[in-house]
């Protein structure tokens, strides 16, 4: 047995053998080491001819399933290898294959996962500086497949799908991705691939084979050199592990990450889109206010909505229009909701029955759900606009395969396939006759109980059954003697005797013999209703994805009335004026309607940069990111928290806001904030939106200062940027750059003063803040009164020290060169004239830009001659 364990082991050396042995599975040596500790069980050890006994471990096969999820989430591969054939029937060793491979991306049982999220199995292919990508979620049969430049997209790609397992071929690990980060950080599986799978003749192959088509162009992969590769490296990978044709995956459906808007991953996690950035939980993220889906394919539809925002007008406008008409028609989207209540994940159950994992309580889960689709399908047939007709269209009614299982399946089945009870009377002729013979038996046992009573006067005479005897008489010891000679005895008890006679006995024979074949042949005809039923998975995919589109559409039109939102107007102009906006969470997580409402107004000429200015905790923050979010909502297709709102279609979305929770990642704050900053102006465009919070903090004023400067320079500047930005700041210095630079406009949030306090008035207003009460903030605090005390003397003090001294001593003292520019910053006149030659060429450029601009707008033909030269002549003063 240990020489066939070993030769099988030999065959999965990456894998934790799971080797059954009777009840158990059984691991040994090295795997019995890892997965005692993994799984908290009891080593032992078996003697098998070494040296020292082989480490072994064992868990009940009736449980496994739960021990393998355990090891599957921490990321190993487990091969299950199972007695093939009866150990009663086999002559020497018990035959054993390896049935399946397990790994965090191919788990197919539904208990190890989160409804509300796929599973994704990500397959990565490197060639240069091109990836191929290729994505699977097999418990759904979704299939995907893409390419994209460079690492950052990888990256970008990789944390919009959070897969649990990526595969890839070895130039992946030194492409430049940190595969470290991926498995500490995101908790991802990483698997390298042998080479083979990567063959381009195979992996065509694969795929032509799979599709059952003879050329790729017909599947749209025309171009996809490194995605077929991908494509296909995955799908051997499926077929590998699971053993068996991978059914479900029906299609491959090719997108571009350019057709939606573009997230990175700190973006991603800063604006707090799924889970929130320090809890990782959905409490608090946007999801959670958004989602009030009823079903587990409209919970993961939505979230992929969020995770990838629109950029098309036409598209967003179709789904807006789609929510509006639900929102505006709450009868039938309450009776809508109600009828998708009942709705099982027909996406996974469908995987289930196409794997022949569903058991017969799954097949009436389906039933139920499918029952209810007529019902959808009727109310989605009075609705008007193109994205729920088209969505109607999708929906099948499925109804042969409901009246299958209405017809075949009992309405409360047991789990189990084996034991009968499965299979509704009238289904089948053989069936109904079996089970006669069941209950008929019965009553022949009745009869022969009361025939044996009559001829022996035994009254207490019983037949009864166990599952080692089978039938037997049982006589109580009081009325031993009385039994006759045609008795055989077959168990002695302490108070009764257990008898057969040869009429039991055949008895027992003829009821046996029917329920074994009426066992038998229920288990059959369930194997074949489930294959009928996987039959149609296309159909029932694409019902599935139509019914996830209603009930995410049902979804946001409800959240849409609830809170209050309003139907943005989408443009391509580039404005985004939003009128009374609130943050979707924060106004969901305090009290009272006490959420104060702020305007926001951002276009591509005169107010392209917000430099937003206030103290702490006066909402800066919410602010910016209540703006971000609500352009992020209309481009999923949500109504937004607001009284009106045009919305520029951007097509990224970029943020940079407080450090402190990256510093898991190894990197200096100041060195994560700046790689983010080089990464923002690298890669944004004059169509995206940047949300700039504290740019600069991490490291000295004048450096900050400095820094912080010359970013907004670059964006303000058309020719190397111009996107929209709010921007955030300690530094009140920047406020001079309204007026100086194109675009660029101030704005606080208000605060009261109040004798020493201050109150937050949460309210966006026009200018610049002209103090930074920190003090004050510190006070509110509860930082102890002798420290303000003492702060407020330094206050004066410092304010009164000059500060040009203090560069000087910096620099005297060798620090860095920077601070002779930050100085001339600080301590500049009015004017610009002292400021770098380098600066003062952007500053020129940008004015002069100005006063084209308003040249070339003006419309010389309705002014009056003196509004001319007026004109004229303050445009000439601003040269
Ligand atoms: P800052 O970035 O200026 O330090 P935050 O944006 O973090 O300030 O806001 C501080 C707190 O003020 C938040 O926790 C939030 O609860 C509250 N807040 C912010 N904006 C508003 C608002 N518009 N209405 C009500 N409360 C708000």
């Amino acid at each position: 047995m240990m020489a066939k364990y070993l030769e099988t082991k030999e065959q999965y050396k990456d894998c934790i053998l799971f080797y059954r042995l009777g009840d158990f599975y059984e691991m040994f040596f090295d795997d019995a080491l890892t997965a005692s500790k993994a799984l908290e069980i009891t080593l032992t050890g078996k003697d098998c001819g070494l040296e020292e006994r082989a480490p072994m471990c064992g868990i009940p096969y009736h449980a496994a399933d739960t021990y393998l999820n355990r090891l599957v989430a921490k990321g190993y591969k487990v091969a299950i290898c199972e007695q093939v054939e009866d150990p009663k029937q086999a002559k020497g060793l018990v035959k054993r294959e390896v049935i399946r491979i397990v790994t965090p991306g191919t788990n197919l049982d539904t208990n190890a996962m989160d409804e509300t999220k796929h599973n994704y199995l990500m397959a990565i292919v490197c060639m240069a500086d091109r990836f191929g990508v290729s994505i699977a979620d097999i418990s759904t049969g979704d299939y995907l497949v893409t390419e994209v430049d460079g690492c950052r997209k990888l990256l970008d790609e990789i944390t919009k799908f959070a897969p649990t397992e990526i595969i890839c071929n070895d130039s992946f690990f030194v492409s430049g991705v940190d595969v470290e980060d991926l498995k500490n950080r995101l908790g991802i599986a990483v698997n390298a691939l042998e080479n083979w799978y990567f063959g381009d003749e195979r992996c065509k192959k694969t795929l032509l084979d799979h599709f059952h088509v003879s050329s790729l162009a017909g599947l749209g992969l025309g171009e996809l050199n490194c995605g077929i590769i991908a494509a296909g490296a995955l799908l051997q990978y499926l077929m590998e592990t699971q053993k068996t044709a991978i059914a479900n995956l029906t299609s491959l459906n090719t997108y571009f990450a350019g057709k939606y808007m573009v997230i990175d991953s700190s973006t991603r996690r800063n604006l707090e889109l799924c889970e929130t950035l320090r809890e990782k939980q959905k409490r608090g993220s946007l999801l959670w206010v958004l989602d009030k889906t009823k079903t587990a394919m409209g919970a993961r539809l939505l979230r992929s909505f969020i995770e990838q925002p629109l950029i098309d007008k036409e598209e967003i406008s179709n789904r807006l229009e789609a929510v509006g008409e639900l929102k505006d028609n709450a009868i039938c989207r309450e009776e809508l909701r109600e009828y998708l209540s009942p709705v099982y994940d027909l996406e996974r159950l469908i995987s289930k029955i196409s794997y022949k994992t569903a058991n017969p309580r799954d097949l009436i889960a389906f039933g139920t759900s499918l029952s209810m689709l007529p019902h959808i399908k009727y109310i989605l047939s009075t609705m008007k606009s193109p994205l729920l007709v088209e969505v109607c269209e999708q929906m099948d009614e499925l109804q042969d395969v409901c009246d299958l299982i209405g017809r075949a399946i009992m309405e409360e089945p047991p789990i189990q396939i084996k034991d009968g009870g499965i299979i509704k009377e009238g289904y089948n002729e053989e069936i109904d006759r079996l089970r006669a013979a069941k209950t008929e038996g019965k009553t022949w046992l009745a009869q022969l109980e009361a025939k044996e009573r009559e001829n022996t006067g035994i009254k207490n005479l019983k037949i009864k059954y166990n599952k080692v005897f089978g039938y037997y008489l049982e006589v109580t010891n009081s009325f031993k003697d009385m039994v006759p000679d045609y008795y055989t005895r077959k168990q002695t008890l302490t108070n009764a005797e257990r008898y057969i006679t040869p009429e039991l006995k055949e008895l027992e024979d003829i009821i046996l013999g029917a329920e074994d074949k009426l066992f038998s042949l229920e288990y059959n005809l369930f194997s074949d209703v489930r294959e009928q039923i996987a039959k149609e998975v296309e159909r029932i995919q694409k019902t599935a994805k139509a019914v996830a589109a209603i009930d995410v559409f049902a979804s946001l039109a409800l959240v849409a009335e609830r809170n209050n939102y309003v139907c943005p107007k989408m443009n391509e102009k580039g404005v985004i004026d939003i009128k009374n906006g609130r943050h979707p969470v924060v106004e969901q997580m305090i009290e009272n309607d006490m959420f104060i409402a702020n305007d926001t107004y951002l276009d591509n000429s005169k107010n392209r940069i917000s430099i937003i200015t206030g103290p702490n905790m006066a909402g800066k923050s919410t602010y910016m990111r209540q703006s971000a979010l609500i352009v992020l909502m209309a481009q999923i297709g949500s109504f937004v928290p607001a009284s009106s709102a045009k919305i520029g279609i951007v097509d990224r979305i970029f943020t940079r806001v407080g450090a402190s929770d990256d510093l898991a990642s190894g990197q200096s704050t100041f060195m994560v904030e700046m790689t983010e900053v080089a990464n923002i102006l690298r890669n944004a465009t004059s169509n995206s939106l940047l949300i700039l919070d504290e740019i600069g903090r991490g490291t000295s004023t004048f450096d900050g200062l400095s820094i912080a400067w010359a970013v907004v320079e670059h964006i303000a500047n058309t020719r190397l940027l111009g996107a929209k930005t709010l921007f955030a700041t300690h530094y009140h210095e920047l406020t001079e750059l309204q007026g100086k630079l194109s675009g660029v406009n101030n704005y606080c949030i208000a605060v009261k003063e109040k004798g020493d306090d201050i109150v937050f008035l949460r309210k966006i207003v026009k200018g610049g803040a002209d103090k930074s009460y920190g003090i004050q903030v510190a006070k509110l605090a509860g930082v102890p009164d002798s420290v303000i005390e003492r702060a407020k003397e330094l206050v004066e003090e410092l304010s009164d020290a000059d500060i040009t001294e203090r560069a000087k001593e910096i620099e005297a003292a060798g620090s860095a060169p920077q601070a002779k520019t930050a100085t001339k910053v600080r301590n500049r006149p009015k004017t610009y004239d002292q400021v770098d030659m380098g600066q003062m060429a952007l500053f020129d450029t940008a004015k002069d830009e100005d006063i084209l601009k308003e040249l070339s707008e003006m419309e010389i033909a309705s002014m009056t001659p003196l509004e001319a030269l007026n004109t004229l002549n303050r445009l000439q003063s601003k040269l």
